[in-house]
């Protein structure tokens, strides 16, 4: 957890950065601190118009000016990653880093009434859909001299929990692709692979999840920036295969 990390004001200078679910919640907020910080970003997800105010919020701002990519990780086909990577080659020549972060929570509710379509459908947007777009795109990250992916994780990605169903198991599935990922970059190409926990954060997400809860009691998407920042940029070189925090655990 690097919750007080202090980055440079040009930490990110010259990089392409890809963010999925870049249109609302921690997306948004990433997008907008890697932008703040240097990065061209690309903003990826599957409502334009949310992308589009990122965009503008970027460009307000007076970062170096965004791509959006708009994509549903629902619909998208292995082919339509494929014309991806050969488009991002073509704008940019290389991929800097990828911050995985779209992610759809399903249903709370008890396996044994869990829906078959919702589960796929999780799974698919959760696992599968960033699966083979890292796949497409790993020619375009082994462009670059310094590459991080990141994958975002839970904490029912790391100790399973009651009527969690796909949403936990799928980011189980996340952690394991991590691994396995991870191990094979290992010495090979300067490509990091790591997990982040975000943490309770006061989200949409979070409200759908928890209902009940006061939301002031949660850390904002911009509280938890520190630890996104750390692990896209180069301070966190040589950092790989490892299961990260955004925040401390709650007491
Ligand atoms: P939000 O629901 O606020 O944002 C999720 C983002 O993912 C949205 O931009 C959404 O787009 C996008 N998305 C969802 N489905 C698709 C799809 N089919 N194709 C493309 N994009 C899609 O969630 P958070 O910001 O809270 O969550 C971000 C990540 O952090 C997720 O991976 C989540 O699992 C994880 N996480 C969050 C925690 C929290 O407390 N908030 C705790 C632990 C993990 P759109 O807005 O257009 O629907």
């Amino acid at each position: 957890c690097k919750i007080d990390y202090q980055p440079a004001a040009d930490l990110l200078n010259e990089r392409i950065v890809l963010v999925t679910g870049a249109g609302d919640g921690i997306g948004r907020a990433a997008a907008l601190a890697y932008a703040s910080h240097g990065a061209t970003v690309i903003l990826l997800g599957r409502t334009i118009a949310k992308l589009e105010s990122t965009y503008d919020a970027i460009e307000a701002a007076g970062g170096p000016q965004p791509a959006i990519f708009p994509l549903n990780f629902e619909g998208a086909t292995y082919r339509d990653y494929q014309d991806m990577a050969e488009t991002l080659y073509q704008e940019f020549g290389r991929l800097d880093g990828i911050l995985h972060n779209a992610g759809l929570l399903g249903r709370i509710t008890p396996f044994e009434q869990y829906n078959p379509e919702l589960w796929e459908q999780v799974m698919q947007v959760n696992v599968n859909g960033p699966v083979w777009m890292t796949q497409a795109l790993l020619p375009l990250l082994k462009e670059s001299a310094d590459a991080s992916i990141i994958l975002t994780s839970s904490g029912v990605g790391r100790k399973g929990r009651a009527y969690w169903g796909a949403y936990s198991v799928s980011k189980f599935a996340t952690e394991g692709f991590m691994e396995v990922l991870a191990d094979e970059m290992d010495n090979q190409y300067p490509i990091r692979v790591n997990t982040l926990n975000p943490g309770a954060t006061r989200t949409q997400m979070r409200r759908t999840a928890f209902p009940g809860e006061d939301a002031n009691s949660l850390r904002t998407p911009e509280d938890i920036l520190p630890t996104y920042l750390w692990l896209m940029g180069p301070d966190s070189r040589g950092t790989n295969g490892q299961k990260l925090d955004a925040q401390p655990p709650r007491s």
